[in-house]
């Protein structure tokens, strides 16, 4: 499993676009290979933002979305302080 924000979109205020989308040409997070139909998409709060992330359906599991939002949320009171 290989994280990198830039697998991760947000949303800055309630608002309809996100404020950042990574797009679809980037990889799934759980498996670390490119994004291909049928995609899934996970969405979390973290700091008051919704971020959002993408992963192939076939990868989807509790256990690994739990891992990835922890990180990430390590990742950004990391870069915070
Ligand atoms: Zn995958």
């Amino acid at each position: 499993m290989e994280i990198s924000l830039k697998y991760f979109g947000y949303f800055d205020s309630e608002t309809i676009k996100p404020t950042f989308d990574p797009g679809v040409n980037v990889n799934c997070p759980i498996c670390n290979k490119r994004l291909q139909r049928p995609i899934q998409t996970i969405s979390f709060l973290c700091k008051a933002k919704s971020y959002f992330y993408r992963i192939h359906k076939k990868c989807a599991n509790l256990e690994s979305e739990q891992k990835i939002e922890s990180m990430i949320v390590d990742l950004l009171n990391s870069e915070s302080n």
